[in-house]
């Protein structure tokens, strides 16, 4: 192709190819085992899937309403009313999305003005910051203990300004897998009210949590739901990240500038499955089951490591599990991450991308979201190194 212009002056001139697709994209180069992207690697549920075939049969097939199906909005706010106690109006509270991560960008293009400051913490998901960027804002990170990943609500409280626009927090942890406790949201509360900081809370793991714990909805207190944009995935739930379902919900007047944005970079999502999905989430068994449905998978996955030369403590939530290598090797995470999955075929993702200048930790982040046969075939394979 002949070029015109080789330089469009790029809004995002540091950012690379996302880690997610580097490592899959080499695992399936080199056909390794790949527990490094978050997604499962078996069938979600026939029932769903006969569902979606149903709604296209049944003529489902043009643009939903832009907020997405009425129906899939009342059973999302069933669903919060039965789980957290809250209520979201499904009129004006509530709008499906194409999977969170358009909802966490939308959120971002609706409240960021240039030069807001966005508290974010570290290690974090990764289109947060290009995302702050993109939109003149600037993400002031905070780097979490490496060990604990517990939040220190005394340096939030340091780092609070009159620039700060919004906080974003994500409980269950992408990659940590920790959580955020009920003294951790309510010592939030304290430090938000009374002020006009937004709060993103991201919670695609929401179901997605182990050994007993709740999961700590923003949703649950006043003070942060006030405030609150919360972020969730079918993809994570329903075992279909490739769908690319999720939904935002928000008090009514931050929605409202939430649909603004929505209904000019989308404006509404796949019809056919919302459909589905409102059936779908009529039975909360559904997704009540997941935690204990990933809780055998971890427990299984660490069990088959417990005699591998990795340190790890078992994850709180999410499908990933951390795995300290220092025994091994004094490699830089990356370069490990990438010789594993050229020498011995196990893709996993290297930590120190999500951290602050890139601090490594030694730590690999493994994806457990993947059939017993897979998991005990890396276990196999990793314990001999
Ligand atoms: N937030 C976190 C913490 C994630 O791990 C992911 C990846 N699933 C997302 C947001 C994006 O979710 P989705 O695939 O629904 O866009
Ligand atoms: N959320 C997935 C993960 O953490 C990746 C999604 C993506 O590839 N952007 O692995």
């Amino acid at each position: 192709m002949t070029q015109f212009l080789n330089n469009i002056d790029s809004k995002l001139p540091n950012v690379q190819t996302s880690i997610f697709a580097v490592m899959s994209k080499l695992a399936f180069e080199n056909n390794a085992i790949n527990l490094s992207q978050g997604y499962p690697d078996f069938k979600s549920d026939p029932q769903l899937i006969k569902l979606v075939n149903q709604a296209m049969v049944d003529g489902k097939n043009q643009y939903a309403p832009m907020p997405g199906v009425f129906g899939l909005r009342t059973q999302i706010a069933n669903k919060i009313e039965l789980l957290y106690n809250a209520k979201y109006n499904p009129e004006n509270e509530i709008t499906i999305t194409a999977g969170a991560t358009q909802a966490i960008f939308t959120v971002l293009a609706a409240s960021i003005h240039k030069g807001n400051e966005v508290i974010v913490f570290k290690p974090a998901y990764d289109c947060y910051e290009p995302a702050i960027k993109l939109f003149g804002g600037k993400p002031i990170t905070i780097q979490l203990d490496p060990e604990t990943f517990k939040v220190d609500w005394d340096m939030v409280k340091m780092l609070i300004s009159s620039k700060t626009k919004m906080i974003i927090i994500n409980t269950p942890h992408n990659p940590s897998g920790a959580v955020l406790s009920k003294s951790d949201m309510l010592e939030l509360e304290k430090l938000l009210i009374n002020t006009n900081i937004l709060l993103l809370s991201d919670e695609v793991y929401e179901h997605i949590i182990y050994d007993g714990e709740e999961h700590q909805s923003a949703a649950l207190f006043p003070g942060l739901a006030e405030r609150a944009f919360i972020t969730a995935s079918f993809g994570k739930t329903f075992h279909n990240t490739g769908w690319k379902m999720g939904y935002c919900l928000a008090p009514a007047a931050l929605m409202k500038e939430f649909q603004k944005v929505h209904q000019y970079n989308v404006f509404s999502v796949n019809h056919p499955m919302q459909v589905a999905l409102e059936t779908y989430l009529k039975t909360p068994n559904n997704y009540l089951k997941l935690g204990g449905f990933y809780q055998q998978k971890r427990d299984l996955f660490l069990d088959l490591m417990k005699d591998s030369r990795f340190e790890f403590k078992p994850s709180k939530g999410t499908y990933f599990q951390l795995m300290n290598y220092k025994n091994i090797s004094v490699e830089r995470d990356v370069d490990f991450a990438k010789r594993l999955i050229k020498e011995i075929g196990v893709a996993s993702i290297p930590v120190s991308v999500f951290n602050d200048d890139n601090l490594d930790t030694k730590v690999l982040r493994f994806c457990f979201a993947k059939s017993d046969d897979t998991l005990k075939k890396a276990a196999e394979i990793l314990c001999k190194i």
